[in-house]
């Protein structure tokens, strides 16, 4: 293959990626504002006249925010690989680092930081202009620059170890190091699941265990009757930044713990907490992690193998102007870059799964409770506080959403129970 068939197909899958992601929202922009003026059957349930047009508002602000934002994202995917600015940077930079590993390792530490600095203006942009314009953002400049400098190094004292040690490895084992390389990524993750809860997040946000108290004392009594011991219920300052409100599992074996966000608890009773609660441990009950953890593993497998072939094959290198005897560092970094353009095809696959999860979780939940009730209220409320879109066009929804809609969750909560 030559370089410059390597280019070709590089552009063409970008620019296939663009417009497929231009139309899509376009598609989901129309199908929102004709249903606008009349709000469809189920909506009014669900929000009043002046909430449902701010929902409106949002999706179509964000929307457009999103759409230029993609192009930006894609116009500079373009410059750093295919106008070729990124292998006179890199190798500017392999000259400050050295060849050794522990240079290799920094050069690609400094390349990732660097391109992490266009997106930069997108990201204050995001909090500050578009989540405070509908008033959910609560974050100031200092927390965003505070945030921004401990993500980088938490990122770095990870990262830089990590990539030392998957370098080592192919210095130790050319042929089988993305094997090992991919072990250690396995233990690295299971390690981060356990400890990320006690050591990273409070960098970040305060947890607390949730008060004792009628509800603490509810919520555990949901945990016993459903068969999830749980170390702990937290309470994180999610308001600290944004009143957008949510709740989460995390951890795994005597690790485990339940997270609420305050701003959940702030908008729920008692009951719909018990049922976002039941509905958590739905996810748990029917084995959902340990799904979802075995689908990133091969995943990673599959990739690691992938990176070990191409960096085999000169014109990988040549394509993207850089050099067979760059290696493996070179090699992992344009996968890194460039995988995204096949993956974004695969993503709703993984889509599709996530929603089948989320109606099980949901029916765990109605099986719990006893009744779907307290479920259905608590996800309008969440949908009306988010201002979330009420209807997205079924194929931008098809692609995108990890969740189905509330539409589709509550027909399916409505339906009759098969046993
Ligand atoms: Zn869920």
């Amino acid at each position: 293959m030559t370089w410059t068939t390597v280019l070709t197909v590089f552009t063409a899958l970008l620019a296939l990626r663009v417009a497929a992601d231009t139309w899509l929202d376009a598609q989901n922009r129309r199908h929102v504002l004709a249903n606008a003026a009349t709000p469809p059957e189920g909506v009014r349930e669900v929000m009043d006249d002046a909430t449902y047009r701010k929902s409106v508002e949002y999706t179509l602000a964000k929307n457009t925010f999103g759409q230029w934002q993609g192009w930006y994202d894609a116009a500079w995917l373009f410059i750093w690989l295919g106008a070729g600015l990124l292998p006179p940077v890199y190798h500017f930079l392999a000259g400050i680092f050295g060849p050794s590993l522990w240079g290799q390792a920094a050069v690609l530490c400094a390349v990732a930081i660097m391109l992490s600095l266009p997106g930069l203006p997108w990201s204050w942009r995001s909090q500050f202009h578009l989540e405070a314009r509908f008033g959910f953002n609560k974050s100031t400049p200092q927390l965003w620059v505070t945030d921004l400098l401990k993500g980088a190094a938490v990122g770095l004292v990870l990262g830089y170890p990590l990539l030392c040690l998957v370098l080592w490895f192919f210095h130790w084992q050319p042929v089988w190091w993305w094997l090992w390389a991919w072990l250690a990524l396995m233990v690295f993750q299971l390690v981060m699941v356990a400890l990320a809860p006690r050591f990273i997040m409070p960098l970040f946000n305060k947890l607390t265990p949730m008060p004792e108290g009628e509800l603490r004392e509810r919520l555990l009594s949901l945990a016993g009757r459903t068969g999830f011991r749980c170390a702990a219920i937290d309470v994180i300052d999610g308001s600290k930044r944004s009143t957008h409100s949510n709740a989460f599992f995390t951890g795994f074996g005597r690790f485990r713990r339940i997270v609420f966000y305050d701003t959940l608890i702030a908008q729920l009773t008692p009951r719909e907490l018990e049922a976002v609660l039941a509905h958590e441990i739905g996810h748990y009950r029917k084995g959902h992690v340990p799904k979802m953890l075995a689908l990133s593993a091969f995943a990673s497998l599959a990739g690691l193998w992938l990176v070990s072939w191409l960096a085999g094959q000169e014109w990988f290198y040549s394509g993207f102007r850089f050099n067979l005897t760059d290696g493996v560092p070179a090699a992992l970094l344009l996968f890194a870059l460039s995988a995204d353009l096949v993956m974004f095809w695969l993503q709703p696959l993984g889509n599709i799964w996530s929603r089948r999860h989320e109606y099980e979780a949901d029916a765990f939940a109605r099986a719990a409770l006893g009744e779907s009730a307290p479920l259905v209220t608590a996800l309008r409320k969440l949908h009306e506080k988010n201002l979330s879109n009420l209807t997205p066009h079924p194929l931008y929804s098809f692609f995108h959403y990890s969740h189905p809609t509330l539409i589709e969750r509550e027909s399916a909560l409505r339906a009759p129970l098969l046993e």
